[in-house]
């Protein structure tokens, strides 16, 4: 399913995806919200259906971010990129499940539901964006909105055999995202080719008065067939191909994919990168650390979930604990303990201070190489109810964090399949050099049809 089946779609038409989409969800369960009825509005994209992760804001639209406390909050006020989208044409038809606030890797977290991998529905369509992911898996729309902290958009792009891209730091707006961790997030697309996801960044991305991370950027998305790639030098980092965690027949598919990479003319070379292996560490230090300051504002007062207590602290805590799922407790107490006066030298400055330095040691990579590439999960999905201790599910995450960490663009390229389940392979490029990812990445694509 593409943009380009849906252009200049009418209102019949729209109508009919939308009554598909209630028919698939039934066995999925990708959406929170399926939207009756949505509004098509003009624009170069119009009629194009899209689905949006329910943490970006809707102007009237619930969005509760996958969790008890904003059950029932419909937000005031559209998203920067979903204004964005409406403006170009694109129809909202819903808002996908997660795994609350964006924390987990399996979308098993949602406090609704869990969402069904729709290659196996015993299995589970990765996370956090596990209902945008599924949503474009399963065909019911042509491309969704995710986010983006540790691996959100990628993973599950991968456990579910579609096109899943986190655009370098600051190029899309956070403006209408709910916060998890400020520093990491973005936002991004999921489709079912590269060129999709080109389509989708050239409409959302670019500076927004409304979010003062945004880079004064615009870049042209619309060239990644024409950059030229020969000779260019693509790095494999030693540390990551040593890694325990990774699966015997993942990583034969990314051997697969590095001959794939040769075929097409690229240099490949063999980088070390020492400071990597501590990046699920730091991660799970600055991430909660981030959390703990973000959802202090879910407290029963200003909006969602309120339940009364005696006194006003009572309230507060009758609320949060209610409100709150235990992964979402779990990182705040975490964050918090980290953050305090006793521990932040020890723990939160020294993650900050690591974060530094596995980020100068992947730009050096990226002054020399034009791409790093790794297989984007360690493993492919797994069944619903099989992985459940939390450090077992941070793991996963081996891949795709260092991206965020550092801030660069990372793209998830579906690679065929081992053992009947999707296989993704990531290709991560240097900070703004976003529309080189897409091209190397539209490459691959050429190559395995
Ligand atoms: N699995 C990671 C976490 O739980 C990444 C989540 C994300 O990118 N939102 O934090």
């Amino acid at each position: 399913m593409k943009i380009s089946d849906f252009v200049g779609a009418d209102k019949d038409k729209i109508d009919e995806v939308v009554r598909n989409i209630k028919e698939l969800d039934k066995k999925i369960n990708a959406f929170l919200t399926i939207i009756e009825d949505p509004e098509v509005p003009n624009g170069p994209y119009s009629g194009v259906p899209i689905a949006v992760k329910d943490n970006i804001t809707t102007e009237g639209v619930r969005t509760t971010c996958g969790s008890k406390i904003l059950e029932n909050f419909v937000p005031p006020y559209d998203a920067t990129v979903v204004k964005k989208l409406k403006k170009a044409g694109f129809v909202i038809v819903g808002k996908t499940n997660m795994d609350e606030f964006a924390m987990g890797s399996t979308t098993e977290n949602s406090a609704f539901f869990p969402t069904r991998n729709p290659k196996d529905l015993e299995r589970v369509p990765g996370g956090s964006s596990g209902g945008s992911a599924a949503a474009v898996a399963s065909g019911m729309v042509p491309v969704a909105l995710g986010s983006d902290t540790g691996g959100s958009i990628r993973q599950p792009a991968a456990l579910t055999g579609v096109f899943g891209f986190k655009p370098t730091y600051g190029l899309v707006s956070r403006y209408g995202l709910v916060a998890y961790a400020s520093s990491l997030d973005q936002i991004g697309p999921f489709a079912n080719s590269t060129e999709d996801i080109a389509a989708v960044m050239d409409i959302i991305s670019g500076k927004d008065e409304m979010d003062s991370t945004t880079a004064d950027v615009k870049l042209d998305f619309k060239r990644f067939k024409e950059i030229d790639l020969s000779g260019k030098s693509v790095a494999i980092v030693k540390e990551m191909m040593e890694y325990e965690g990774l699966d015997e027949d993942v990583s034969k598919k990314f051997e697969e994919f590095v001959k794939t990479l040769e075929d097409l003319g690229l240099k490949i070379r063999e980088i070390s990168l020492p400071s990597i292996k501590y990046s699920i560490a730091t991660y799970y230090i600055i991430a909660p650390a981030e959390v703990s300051s973000n959802l202090a504002r879910f407290d029963g007062i200003r909006y969602g979930l309120r339940v009364s207590g005696e006194n006003l602290k009572e309230l507060y805590l009758k609320t949060r604990n209610a409100g709150f799922g235990e992964e979402v407790k779990r990182r705040i107490l975490l964050g918090t303990f980290t953050l305090s006066a006793a521990y932040y030298d020890a723990y939160f400055d020294k993650a900050q201070r690591v974060r530094r330095k596995i980020s100068e040691e992947i730009y050096e990579a990226l002054k020399e190489n034009e791409f790093i590439i790794s297989p984007t999960s360690p493993i492919t999905a797994p069944k619903i109810g099989e992985k459940t201790d939390p450090l077992s599910l941070y793991l996963m995450d081996f891949y795709t964090i260092p991206a965020n960490l550092s801030g660069i663009p990372a793209i998830n390229v579906p690679f065929g399949e081992s053992n009947g389940l999707p296989v993704g392979m990531q290709i991560m490029g240097g900070r703004f050099r976003d529309v080189e990812v897409l091209s190397l990445s539209w490459r691959v694509e050429e190559a395995v049809k």
